[in-house]
């Protein structure tokens, strides 16, 4: 079966070997933000739909999942806001009924965290990872760009109501722009933020691979490990390098994984050879393959030539 909605196996530097699914076209979000490795958001949009078949997407994994593959995740992600699609929670009712032994985690904004309908339908993933970035109305518009209605205050409101229902981990990750939410009252909102949440990990981020607006500058590591401390609750940084196993070679279609993960987000070849566990010389071939066919083309950033989708 050719999946459309399926990506991967990948390997991720906080999931391990991940099995992505993307659930609604690119790129469909609640948000703009400036610092997004998916590029511009070219649907701004908070109304929920079914983007893409449900039962296409069950199908999917249920032919995928039935050959038992050695995954630590299957994980909503991908180009866009997963909870805009109406059935994630039919979807995760069914890998938990069937699959029982696969982790499922949830990536998302959090933004439509205020339904009740989308807080319901996460209850049983076993991992969500909101983003928090700002709490300042001024500073959310700043780096979020929100659909219009979206309010900051209600946005922490939804977040702390499903935290109070939800019985999984919550990973609560935080983007530093630096000039916006990296001043002393915007660290303190955010820190009195994590405080009432209480997630289980607090992961700090930053640029590391080319953003949506050329301004967007990363934070030095000196200053993630400031703010870091400062927030407190098992707060950290989210290593720029991928640590965890590499994937089991049986799951290696090289060129296909590749491609894959540079369509969510610009990688170098040295990032690929790293998170694919093989060499450089080898990434290199793939890579001269996939562009001579149109399909990735580089970008000359300061950390090096970055691989983006065509
Ligand atoms: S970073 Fe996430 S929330 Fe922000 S625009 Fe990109 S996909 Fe949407």
């Amino acid at each position: 079966m050719a999946y459309r909605y399926l990506f991967g196996p990948v390997p991720s530097r906080r999931l391990g070997i991940s099995l992505g699914i993307d659930l609604v076209p690119h790129k469909t979000c609640a948000l703009n933000c400036v610092y997004c490795e998916c590029g511009k958001t070219t649907n701004l949009t908070c109304e929920r739909r079914e983007y893409v078949p449900t039962d296409r997407v069950i199908a999917e994994l249920d032919d995928y999942l039935a050959t038992a593959p050695d995954l630590d995740y299957v994980t909503f992600a991908g180009s866009g806001e997963p909870t805009l699609h109406t059935g994630i929670g039919e979807i995760i009712a069914f890998l938990k009924d069937r699959y029982p032994r696969y982790r499922v985690a949830v990536l998302t904004n959090g933004v439509l965290l205020t339904d009740p309908e989308v807080r319901a339908a996460l209850m049983q993933a076993d991992l969500v990872v909101p983003s928090l970035d700002a709490v300042s109305e001024e500073a959310f518009l700043k780096i979020n760009r929100p659909c219009p209605g979206l309010i900051a205050v209600q946005v922490l409101k939804g977040l702390l109501d499903f935290v109070q229902e939800y019985t999984g981990e919550v990973w609560l990750e935080v983007f530093i722009v630096p000039g916006i939410n990296d001043t002393e009252d915007e660290i303190q909102l955010l820190k009195d933020a994590v405080a009432v949440i209480k997630p289980d990990r607090v992961q700090v981020n930053t640029l590391d691979r080319p953003g949506t607006e050329d301004w967007v500058r990363p934070a030095s590591p000196a200053a993630i490990e400031r703010i870091a401390s400062t927030l407190g609750g098992n707060a950290g940084a989210i290593g720029a390098a991928y640590a965890g196993r590499t994937l089991p070679p049986e799951s290696k279609d090289i060129g296909e994984t590749i491609l894959a993960t540079i369509r969510r987000r610009p990688c170098t070849p040295r990032d690929l050879a790293t998170l694919l566990g093989i060499r450089p010389t080898e990434v290199a071939k793939y890579l001269r393959v996939l562009e001579a066919e149109g399909l990735i083309k580089p970008l000359e950033e300061k950390r090096g030539v970055f691989y983006r989708a065509a």
